[in-house]
């Protein structure tokens, strides 16, 4: 079959070469680490910066179709390879990602509601800040991630150190908002306009990073869900956007709705999707960049993901790296272990994850809570 090209080479790549693969696609991964996740499974891997000239020519050389699995690859690659083939998603609609300004701009042309913010680019904007945003958060308005670049802020004092310690690059203050709980959707469009989605999932983040992914998304009343389904379609519709677009959402204390940023392709809350989904993320990139149908995708199985951090790897102040009992995990019914072929464990580093799915969402989560215990993350 013809090769699908794919810029990153992280576990998104990784899991987006194994569905094409699937389908019968052969891969290209362009990532400068030689042991990058995606590389070591991918036909090709063109070991090379994103926008290396060597590069961009041998992916264009390869690929009849290109996507990326890397938020901040530069727009100017992307375009660079749109000239001579399909690529989604576009360098336009993953620049707007990039950017937590622009990001929010469109939230608000779309309707949709996020939280009340000021962009921080001068002294004179620090100084202007209206009291009403704190406490909040500053955010770099790029390249964060993880909850990286950000500060958390309660007085002005603390907002200006906060500004200087960020070297003083771009930034956005954010309301710190009360939070019930987060949800996210997961779309893809087609080049046609088509558009699919995911039902809503819950998550739940720890330190800045996702933990636990629940679909369905306890807690959350069908007109809720029904909205953030309704606000993620416009907002891919309103970019023109083709491929996997997931938007996080908060939802507050009151219950109201409020966008709090998007991804430009698949999404660590969406890997449930590979087990508990007819369709998974992956393969639904795979159909939005060859231009193959897209169909509704449907949950077939109540579940949990579990994200399997570096942490695991230094159970109880172990200072040498330790694999974790899997055999104990897979003894488990409804467990599906996916690990990202990474061998460094670090603190935060995401390893690989942990699907649980059942026959209702009581089992699923009882399972999964054994499998945490197992693990040693923390019940949720
Ligand atoms: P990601 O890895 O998802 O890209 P990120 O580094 O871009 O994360 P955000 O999603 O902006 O970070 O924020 C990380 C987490 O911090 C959120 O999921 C939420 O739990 C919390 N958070 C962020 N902004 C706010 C806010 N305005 N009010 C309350 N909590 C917030
Ligand atoms: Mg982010
Ligand atoms: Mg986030």
């Amino acid at each position: 079959g013809a090769t699908l090209g794919v810029m990153g080479g992280g576990q998104l790549g990784r899991m987006f070469v194994h569905a094409a693969q699937s389908m019968g696609y052969a891969t290209a991964v362009l990532d400068a680490d030689p042991t990058s996740p995606a590389g070591l499974v991918s036909h090709t891997h063109i070991q090379t910066a994103y926008l290396d000239a060597d590069g961009l020519a041998r992916m264009s050389a390869v690929a009849a179709a290109v996507t990326t699995e890397f938020e901040n690859v530069p727009a100017e690659a992307l375009d660079t390879l749109a000239a001579t083939r399909p690529v989604a998603p576009s360098g336009a609609a993953v620049s707007v990602c990039q950017d937590r300004a622009r990001e929010k701009a469109h939230f608000t042309g779309c309707g949709v509601p996020c939280a009340p913010h000021a962009v921080i680019d001068s002294p004179e904007q620090l100084a202007a800040v209206p009291d009403s945003l704190l406490p909040g958060i500053l955010k770099t308005a790029r390249m964060g991630y993880d909850g990286k670049g950000q500060v958390r802020v309660k007085t002005r004092d603390e907002l200006n150190a906060a500004w200087a310690d960020l070297k003083q690059v771009t930034c956005v203050l954010e309301k710190m908002l009360p939070l019930a709980f987060e949800v996210s959707v997961i779309v893809a469009r087609g080049r046609d306009g088509t558009v699919v989605n995911f039902p809503v999932q819950r998550n739940l983040h720890r330190d800045g990073i996702l933990a636990v992914t629940t679909a369905p998304a306890p807690g959350v009343a069908p007109e809720l869900a029904a909205q953030a389904v309704a606000n993620a379609r416009q907002i891919a519709a309103s970019l023109n956007y083709v491929g996997v677009l997931c938007i996080e959402f908060f939802v507050l204390a009151d219950g109201t709705l409020v966008a709090n940023e998007m991804a430009p392709r698949p999404h660590n809350s969406g890997h449930h999707t590979i087990d508990a989904c007819d369709v998974s993320q992956f393969e639904m990139q795979v159909r939005c960049m060859t231009g193959l149908p897209l169909v509704e995708p449907v949950l077939h199985s109540p579940c949990l993901m579990l994200n399997l951090l570096g942490d695991l790897w230094f159970p109880a102040g172990s200072t040498t790296q330790v694999e974790p009992d899997w055999a104990g995990v897979l003894t488990l019914s409804g467990t599906h272990l996916h690990l990202y072929g990474k061998t460094d464990a670090r603190k935060g580093r995401k390893m690989g994850h942990l699907t649980v799915t059942g026959a209702t969402p009581e089992a699923a989560r009882d399972v999964a809570l054994k499998a945490a215990a197992l693990l040693g993350i923390e019940a949720f």
